[in-house]
């Protein structure tokens, strides 16, 4: 038998629409878990509603359809895991991990880092509490490796005290993305490499809640022409509708992924592609250099 053991995800942010660079995200990850004959789960996370407009959630799932990537089972929506969050973060309190934290940025604005402060007693128990991660514990090994960037060695000490929950009691990302990889059962996380530095803080949360540490691959970040990040910020245009645009992006996308795709592919349908990209998935043809393109182009 195959190996069905493997459960990868796309986890997106519902901010807007997809662009190229999540596309790519998308992409690597689908691959990745359909040449293992395993899983794919989608997983919208929404936990900061004012960043998620109404819709986009569903704009996203329209986008992944137009591709030609196919999730398995129901979509797993952040929003509604208030209570399995709640219920880590007793967990973590009890194991002396988390803090209340009533400090202000402001406070800290000298510190590269939050300096830990309320570990010890929250400064000022009236003022409203966020809850931190201690960092300095965990027990975790330091070290681990990606599967594209190699050995990772960073002390999660080092990033700080991480928030988990907001002082606006919004559940924040490290803390909801390991209760879901977890819950999921996922085996592979495949990401953009922008998030190669929370890790460290997602395997000492792993580490302290038993759960099973997964493989991590980062994907090359999409960079414009001059070298930023493709966000919404800096306007990355939303993926496109028509099918022979969405053919086209699709092989810039296999292209963004280092996966040498023949000029021929160009002209197939989404499933043709998808089907000789699953089949010629390589992740050692990956390299780890910013893949620049134009914006427009992307689109076009
Ligand atoms: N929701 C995160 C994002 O859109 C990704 C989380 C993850 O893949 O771990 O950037």
């Amino acid at each position: 038998t195959h190996s069905s053991a493997y459960r990868g995800r796309f986890a997106p942010t519902p901010s807007g629409p997809l662009h190229f660079g999540s596309l790519v995200a998308a992409l690597g990850s689908f691959l990745d878990a359909r040449a293992a004959g395993g899983e794919w789960y989608v997983r919208i996370e929404d936990i900061d509603p004012p960043r998620c407009p109404a819709g986009a959630d569903d704009t996203i799932l329209r986008q992944l359809e137009r591709f030609g990537l196919e999730w398995d089972g129901t979509v797993m929506y952040q929003s509604r895991r208030d209570a399995a969050y709640a219920e880590t973060l007793e967990r973590l309190e009890q194991l002396d991990l988390v803090y209340p934290c009533s400090c202000s940025r402001k406070q800290w604005r000298d510190y590269p880092i939050y300096p830990g402060w309320c570990r010890t007693a929250v400064c000022d128990p009236r003022k409203p509490q966020a809850w931190r991660l201690r960092s300095d514990r965990g027990a975790c090994p330091h070290q681990w490796t990606d599967r594209l960037f190699g050995v990772q060695n960073l002390d999660p000490e080092a990033l700080g005290d991480v928030v988990l929950r907001r002082k606006d009691g919004l559940w924040a990302y490290q803390l909801a993305v390991v209760v879901d990889d977890g819950a999921q059962h996922i085996t592979d996380v495949v990401r953009g490499v922008d998030l190669l530095d929370n890790t460290p803080w997602q395997r000492l949360l792993q580490h302290a809640l038993g759960l099973p540490e997964p493989r991590y691959l980062h994907l090359p970040l999409i960079v414009t022409s001059e070298g930023q990040k493709l966000s919404k910020q800096n306007l990355a245009p939303a993926l496109p509708e028509q099918p022979d645009r969405i053919r086209r992006l699709l092989v810039q996308a296999l292209q963004a992924l280092d996966q040498a795709p023949p000029a021929e592919l160009a002209e197939a349908d989404v499933a043709t592609q998808l089907q000789w990209a699953i089949s010629h998935w390589r992740v050692d043809a990956l390299r780890p250099s910013p893949h620049r393109v134009q914006t427009t182009h992307a689109q076009e």
